[in-house]
């Protein structure tokens, strides 16, 4: 099948990448030219396992190519992805500017019937408003489908490659036979396409996002509670996560979650519900939980030298929102970085992935050290910041020699508590005591 993705990012990469693994001619279409031309040099412009071999792959078989001319690349095909950033607006609600702008370019392609997905995410009903957008510029058949993303960053590939479900929203009989056909390769393990009305499809990624949420707010809760009563919260979670009707997934108490889709989509949600009248309270609990997460170890880190961190060097280890991405948007290393920047720190920070992002951002005003270890050097304290693997089972003997005061702040529960205090560390971490 022939194939276009507007949008080239985490999701549209990812997904043209994939459909190509299984035969397709995908053409990836971004805006951003500089992107366009790394990845026709070969270079990929995210971090994302397992990604380079496969877009290379692909781009030598000849079934992948990438473009900034939209026109063209909806022209050749038959289905038409829009992987676009639905950010968050000034009013909370989903901006769909990026959407509508990349619908408008794709109409001004369509020569004959096009099936268009939505795959970024979108509030209930933008299917129908894309629809009347794009009528309005053609007269062309078309339709549109609404085909939420659930991949994880991290984990992208796989998850594309092997979705628990793939959610098609559509009402044509058409365009609903051409995605069973497209998606067919990726569910021949039994895992279901859900065909349903767009307007729920929409709402299932905003629902499925807001549990998972929800869950992470709510163990970040109990791991508070665990400190005040002298619990566990790894035991508690273990406890809870075995129970067959809880399960053990989303679990894990830290720093509060972040990254580019939890917070805009619960308040997406949250503006959704709101603007038809219904205040979403559970969604309002989680937000305001993950506000006050968010300052959890920051705070520590302030009452443990008493607010006065003023040209104390600081380490942090992760910058990236979780492990395995490079993806920094909306990290929560980055509520501990302007703490520490804030009360005038001297940090120095390292990340396997995340450095050149996060440089783009605070520039230099903090350093980036070249592996772990050297960002140790003479630091009164380390701050964990994200769970990677390599941070895991460092050599605690070298931590100590290179450290000036042996005290560890862990906001990802990496380390046992009672090891660490055994080899001499004073050690903090989020709901074990
Ligand atoms: P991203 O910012 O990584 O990539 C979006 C790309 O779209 C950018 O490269 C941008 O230059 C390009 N773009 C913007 N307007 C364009 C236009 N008119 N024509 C061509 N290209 C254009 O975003 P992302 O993380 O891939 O997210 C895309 C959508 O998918 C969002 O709605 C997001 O909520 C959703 N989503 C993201 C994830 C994730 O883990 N990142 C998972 C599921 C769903």
């Amino acid at each position: 099948m022939k194939v276009a993705v507007i949008g080239t990012g985490y999701v549209g990469l990812v997904a043209g990448a994939c459909l190509a693994e299984t035969g397709n001619d995908v053409t990836c279409v971004d805006i951003d030219q500089r992107r366009i031309r790394l990845l026709q040099q070969g270079e990929i412009p995210i971090f994302e396992p397992g990604l380079h071999d496969l877009v290379v792959r692909n781009v030598l078989g000849g079934r992948l190519t990438f473009t900034t001319d939209t026109k063209s690349a909806v022209e050749q095909s038959l289905v038409v992805f829009l992987a676009v950033p639905t950010p968050t607006d000034e009013d909370g609600s989903a901006d769909l500017q990026h959407l509508l702008d990349a619908a408008k370019q794709v109409a001004a392609g369509i020569n004959d019937y096009k099936v268009i997905v939505d795959k970024s995410t979108v509030p209930a009903g933008t299917s129908v408003k894309v629809h009347e957008l794009i009528a309005g510029l053609t007269l062309h058949p078309f339709d549109v489908v609404s085909n939420p993303e659930f991949l994880k960053e991290g984990n992208a590939v796989d998850d594309f490659l092997k979705p628990d479900r793939v959610i098609i929203g559509c009402a044509s009989d058409r365009a609903r036979t051409i995605m069973t056909d497209l998606y067919a390769p990726f569910v021949r393990t039994g895992h279901p396409i859900l065909m349903m009305r767009p307007e729920s499809a929409e709402l299932t990624k905003y629902a499925a996002n807001a549990i998972l949420a929800v869950k992470v707010s709510f163990i970040n809760e109990i791991a508070r509670l665990c400190e005040l009563v002298g619990a566990d919260v790894d035991e508690v979670r273990r406890g809870m996560g075995t129970d067959s009707r809880i399960g053990p997934a989303f679990l894990f108490p830290g720093m509060g979650f972040g990254g580019s889709c939890f917070p805009k989509d619960i308040c997406a949600l949250d503006h959704t519900a709101k603007s038809l009248g219904l205040d979403l309270h559970i969604i309002h609990g989680a937000t305001k939980a993950n506000q006050r997460q968010r300052l959890f170890i920051p705070d520590k880190i302030l009452d443990r030298f008493s607010g006065r961190l003023a040209g104390r060097p600081i380490a942090l280890w992760g910058l990236a929102f979780k492990a395995n991405t490079d993806d920094v948007r909306e990290s929560p290393a980055f509520t501990i970085v302007d703490t520490l920047l804030d009360n005038k720190a001297v940090v120095s920070a390292y990340d396997p992935q995340a450095m050149p992002n996060t440089r783009s951002i605070y520039g230099d005003r903090i350093t980036y050290a070249h592996d772990q270890y050297s960002a140790l050097e003479g630091a009164e304290a380390l701050v964990v910041a994200t769970e990677w693997n390599v941070f895991r089972h460092p050599n605690f003997d070298r931590m100590k020699n290179l450290m000036k005061t042996p005290l560890v702040f862990d906001g990802r529960n990496l380390f046992d508590p009672a090891r660490m205090r055994e080899m001499g560390f004073e050690y903090y971490s989020v709901g074990r005591v």
